[in-house]
């Protein structure tokens, strides 16, 4: 019920100024958001970086429907390269990136526009040998995401690809792309999809997840495994030894502002850990979906307020 009723509230202008306005809001905000601005990406990159973990950077926002704006998100986007090569952090760095942001639901043309917003975007990612991972979003653009990433593959080899287990047709999808120098992040999907076309209900999205790790990791790609879920990180480390992968070979995402000491924790193993860390004005579509998948992350940010 609440998955339901959430995306549309999540778009009412009542919901944005209360969601972004009230105190407990600012504590949900300043937890799994870097800030509304690239300086607070980076600042955010490097104190990661400080605790040996990787960073893929997101700049908030989705929902395009006007050139203008795509236009505006490439912009902001190779602003953020640009400051992290003068911070001396972009080497290594990734950056996570909407095709709905870079124009692809803008009409007649946007499927040529995110593509075109995305190879200007991959050219300056490649010349500040950082990477580029294509965010997978609701069932319906996951066909022409992929279509775009094997365009992008042509000419820069380094773009991944997101893949959602809840979906019947990942298992497929994972055995396409498990090939060798193809970066996947698995996660197990933040869209809420019809039975005829996604896995309904915890126990069966995590055992899809865990197909697919197998599919993943017994492949020759490059495997990012993203979730925070303890018997599935544990699956994946135990799966990885099986079957004989070093630690550079694979990746573990979390989100920015979860299970923190999980992320010291993995990394401290000599795991290679990367932080997904949204930046951004636009955080209510995004902190909507962290707070349905999870509602006691409110009382988390409650708790934090408390203690300051
Ligand atoms: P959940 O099912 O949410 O949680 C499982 C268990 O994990 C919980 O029972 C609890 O034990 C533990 N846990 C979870 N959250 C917390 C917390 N805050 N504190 C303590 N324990 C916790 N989705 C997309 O659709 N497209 C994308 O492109 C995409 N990119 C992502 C990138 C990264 C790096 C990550 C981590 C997720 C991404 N997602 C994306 C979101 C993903 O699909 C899930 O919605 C989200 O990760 C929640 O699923 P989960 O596997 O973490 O486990």
């Amino acid at each position: 019920m609440i998955q339901k009723l959430m995306p549309p509230v999540s778009r009412h202008p009542l919901t944005r100024a209360l969601v972004t306005r009230t105190p407990l809001a600012r504590g949900i905000i300043d937890r799994f958001v870097a800030g509304p601005s690239d300086t607070d990406a980076i600042a955010a990159v490097a104190g990661l970086a400080d605790l040996g973990l990787l960073a893929t950077v997101d700049l908030l926002g989705e929902d395009i429907t006007r050139a203008q704006d795509a236009a505006d998100t490439l912009l902001a986007y190779l602003g953020l390269l640009d400051l992290a090569d003068r911070a001396g952090i972009a080497a290594g760095l990734d950056v996570s990136v909407k095709l709905s942001a870079l124009g692809q639901a803008v009409p007649r043309d946007g499927r040529k526009l995110s593509y075109e917003n995305a190879a200007e975007l991959c050219a300056r990612a490649a010349a500040a040998n950082a990477t580029v991972t294509l965010d997978m979003e609701d069932h319906t653009t996951t066909d022409s995401t992929l279509d775009t990433l094997v365009e992008l593959r042509r000419d820069f080899p380094f773009v991944g690809a997101v893949l959602q287990a809840q979906l019947l047709r990942t298992e497929t999808d994972c055995r396409d792309l498990a090939t060798a120098g193809s970066r996947v992040r698995l996660c197990k999907g933040a869209y809420r999809e019809p039975s005829a076309v996604a896995y309904q209900g915890r126990p069966a999205v995590a055992a899809a997840y865990a197909r697919c790790l197998g599919i993943l990791l017994t492949g020759s790609g490059y495997p990012m495994i993203a979730t925070h879920d303890p018997a599935l990180l544990n699956l994946a480390g135990r799966f990885a030894e099986h079957v004989g992968r070093l630690p550079a070979t694979f990746e573990y995402q979390l989100l920015y502002g979860v299970r923190p000491g999980e992320q010291r924790r993995l990394a401290s193993t000599g795991a290679t850990v990367r932080v997904y860390v949204p930046y951004g004005a636009d955080c209510v579509p995004y902190l909507t979906r962290r707070l349905v998948e999870r509602p006691t992350n409110l009382l988390l940010a409650a708790r934090a307020l408390r203690s300051r």
